[in-house]
């Protein structure tokens, strides 16, 4: 059923290129067996016995399943899906993602430990929505306005890294869980641009079941000031819009932040460019990575901002890696922090 789904896919591309341009890996490599179309061709040459695993392993790794391609395909073709299966099935992690997951998260357990005391002030809990907590959250102690706002579940990690890193018994008992819970909720709330799109791409969901799935961002629709003793009064604010967030998403964000009465939103040039992080991309591809990150970072300086936001917890790594390699550092935040922690708010 799945490479049924998997070969659907791959024939529904009609090579019409359009995905290239928008590809962060061809960007700085210039090599179409580095996009979505040469993937594609390599992986449809493999089904019909023309190419082998190997011939094609070493350039699906080096895709950042960053899914540009599948937002910008005419012909919808789930580039997420082919990629990521295709690359767990022909380079099969031999050690446990899971486990490296766990010791990637340490530092940042720690690093947080008092996180753990910190107060926060919402109190309107719905039981109908719940708040799929990302790990990286969880991993810095952090108690939000959306644990206060929302049912707290047993939600497993969205499965990405498992996904990236060829460890697809670890996905599938991720997927398998969550699908659980999804199937109890009204809603289910995100705050991580990643997990939301690691979930949506679940197959496994209906539509739905998928239609189900919202960002935070959608609960605050009115006009918000910023707090008088805020250190952003009177800033100019710029959002990074992760490669996983989807336009409708990034649209409604936008709308959010024009509304907030005291800072100055501006749209930072070049908004679909990627921060070049990926995960552990860049410890597998740290040249790519890291020119990638600095293109990034150039654009940031140009902008003048006094604050960079964005809305996954990866994206923030990325994007303070970038700057600081090009020695010009500007605060980064979470979106839900800065809304946590700098609006004036009560929902
Ligand atoms: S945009 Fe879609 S249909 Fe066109 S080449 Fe890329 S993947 Fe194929
Ligand atoms: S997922 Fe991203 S990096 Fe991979 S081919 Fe598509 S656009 Fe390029």
């Amino acid at each position: 059923m799945l490479e049924e789904e998997i070969k659907k896919n791959i024939n529904k591309c009609s090579r019409c290129a359009l995905c290239v341009q928008n590809c962060p890996v061809y960007k700085i490599k210039k090599d179409e067996n580095n996009t979505s179309r040469g993937l594609i061709c390599k992986l449809a040459g493999y089904e019909n016995g023309s190419l082998t695993k190997k011939e094609i392993s070493k350039d699906l790794k080096i895709c950042l399943n960053c899914s540009k391609c599948k937002h910008s395909c005419p012909s919808k073709v789930d580039t997420s899906l082919i990629f990521g299966y295709k690359n767990a099935e022909f380079s099969p992690s031999r050690i446990s993602q899971r486990i490296l997951l766990v010791l990637k998260l340490l530092p940042i357990k720690i690093l947080y430990f008092l996180n753990f005391f910190k107060k926060h002030s919402f109190n309107n809990k719905t039981s109908e929505i719940a708040y799929f907590k990302g790990c990286v959250a969880k991993a810095q102690h952090k108690k939000t306005f959306l644990d206060n706002l929302f049912s707290k579940d047993e939600f497993l990690c969205c499965g990405m890294p498992y996904l990236a890193g060829g460890d697809l018994k670890n996905y599938n008992k991720s997927k398998k869980k969550n699908i659980e819970i999804i199937k109890k909720y009204k809603q289910i709330v995100f705050d991580c641009a990643s997990c939301k799109s690691a979930v949506e791409d679940y197959n496994g969901l209906n539509e739905e079941e998928k239609n189900k799935l919202v960002f935070f961002s959608d609960f605050l629709d009115k006009k918000y000031k910023i707090k008088n003793n805020s250190k952003y009064k009177g800033k100019t604010v710029i959002f990074h819009k992760p490669c996983h967030l989807n336009n409708a998403d990034f649209n409604k964000i936008e709308v959010l932040l024009k509304n907030i009465e005291g800072i100055n939103y501006k749209r930072l040039d070049d908004i679909d460019s990627c921060c070049g992080f990926g995960g552990s991309y860049f410890i597998y591809h740290p040249v790519v990575s890291s020119v990638i990150a600095s293109k990034k970072a150039d654009l940031i300086k140009q902008s003048s901002a006094d604050l960079i936001l964005t809305s996954c917890p990866s994206c923030v790594i990325g994007l303070r890696y970038g700057q600081i390699m090009s020695f010009n550092f500007k605060k980064t935040l979470e979106l839900r922090d800065f809304i946590e922690n700098e609006i004036e708010i009560s929902v």
